[in-house]
C-alpha cells in the first residue's frame, strides 16, 4: 500500500492513462479524485473504480472552474498529496493546413491548462507533495504533422524541470511521465476501426525496440514511482515508458 492515507488528483482520469492510473492509485489506498469533460465517461470510470473515486466534471482550459472544482475537492478529502497533470490530446495536421484556431486549441489544453492546473492545485497541495506532468516522446522524436502537439509537449518537458526547482523549497517534487504510442481512446480519431487501429499499433509498436505499445498501466506504473516515496529523492526528471522507441536506430 505505496499511497496509503494519501489523496491523489488525476486530470483526464475518466479515459485511457489517468483511468488507468486512478485504478493504481486507489489500489495501493489512496483516496483519488479524478475530473473530466465528458459526463458520460466520467460516470462510467466513476462505476469502473467501484464509486471509490471523487469525480469533478470540469474542462481544465477553464482557470476559474478549476480553481473553484479543486477548492471543493480538497474541502471534501483534504489537502493532496499527488497531483497528476494528465488531461491532454492529440492533433495531427500538416504545418501548412493547421490553422489559427487549431493551433491554438492544443496549446490552450495541452500547455496552458497544465499550467494553470498546476497553479489552481497548489495552495490545495500538501507540503512533501508530488506533480506529475505527462509529456510525450514527441517532445524530442519528429514525425510529420505533429508540431503543434510536439511544441506543447516539449514546453511541459521545459516546465517539469523549472517547476522543480520552484517547488522544491517546499519539499514538492515534480516529475514527468513520457510516454510513447500507448493503447488509449487519443487514437480513436486517427484509427476509428479495428483495422485501422492493429495497423497504427504495427506501425508504432515497430518504431520502437521492443516491438509494441504501451498499455495505460504501464505509464501508470511510472506514475505510482513518482508519486510514491519510492521516489522521496527524485525531482525534475522523466520515465519514458516507449518501449525503446527514443533509443531506437
Ligand atoms: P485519452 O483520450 O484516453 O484521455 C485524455 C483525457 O484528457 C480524457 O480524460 C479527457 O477528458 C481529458 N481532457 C482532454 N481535454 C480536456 C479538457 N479541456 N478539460 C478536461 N479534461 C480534458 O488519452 P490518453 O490517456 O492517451 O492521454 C492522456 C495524456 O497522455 C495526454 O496528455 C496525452 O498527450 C499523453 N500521451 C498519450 C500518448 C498515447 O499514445 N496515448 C502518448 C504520449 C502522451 P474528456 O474525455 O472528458 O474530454
Amino acid at each position: 500500500m505505496r499511497l496509503q492515507n494519501k489523496v491523489a488528483l488525476i486530470t483526464g482520469g475518466n479515459s485511457g492513462i489517468g483511468l488507468a492510473t486512478a485504478k493504481v492509485f486507489l489500489e495501493e489506498g489512496a483516496k483519488v479524485v479524478i475530473t473530466g469533460r465528458n459526463a458520460e465517461t466520467l460516470a462510467a470510470a466513476e462505476k469502473a473504480l467501484g464509486g471509490n473515486a471523487l469525480t469533478l466534471k470540469v474542462d481544465v482550459t477553464d482557470v476559474a472552474a478549476t480553481e473553484r472544482a479543486f477548492a471543493e475537492a480538497a474541502e471534501k478529502t483534504g489537502k493532496f498529496d499527488v497531483l497528476f497533470a494528465n488531461a491532454g490530446v492529440a492533433g495531427t495536421t500538416p504545418l501548412g493546413a493547421t490553422s489559427l484556431e487549431q493551433f491554438n486549441a492544443i496549446i490552450n489544453t495541452n500547455l496552458t491548462a497544465v499550467f494553470f492546473t498546476i497553479q489552481s492545485a497548489l495552495p490545495h497541495l500538501n507540503d512533501g507533495g508530488s506533480v506529475i506532468l505527462n509529456g510525450s516522446v514527441h517532445a524530442v522524436l519528429g514525425a510529420p504533422g505533429w508540431s503543434a502537439y510536439a511544441a506543447t509537449k516539449g514546453a511541459v518537458r521545459a516546465m517539469t524541470r523549472n517547476m522543480a526547482s520552484e517547488l522544491a523549497p517546499r519539499g514538492i517534487r515534480v516529475n514527468q511521465v513520457t510516454p510513447g504510442g500507448t493503447k488509449t481512446p487519443i487514437w480513436q480519431p486517427l484509427a476509428s476501426t479495428a483495422d485501422a487501429m492493429s495497423g497504427l499499433e504495427a506501425r508504432l509498436g515497430g518504431m520502437s525496440l521492443l516491438g509494441r505499445m504501451s498499455e495505460a498501466e504501464e505509464i501508470a506504473k511510472a506514475a505510482l514511482y513518482f508519486a510514491s516515496s519510492d521516489s522521496s529523492n527524485v525531482t525534475g526528471i522523466e520515465i519514458v515508458v516507449d518501449g525503446g522507441a527514443t533509443s531506437a536506430p
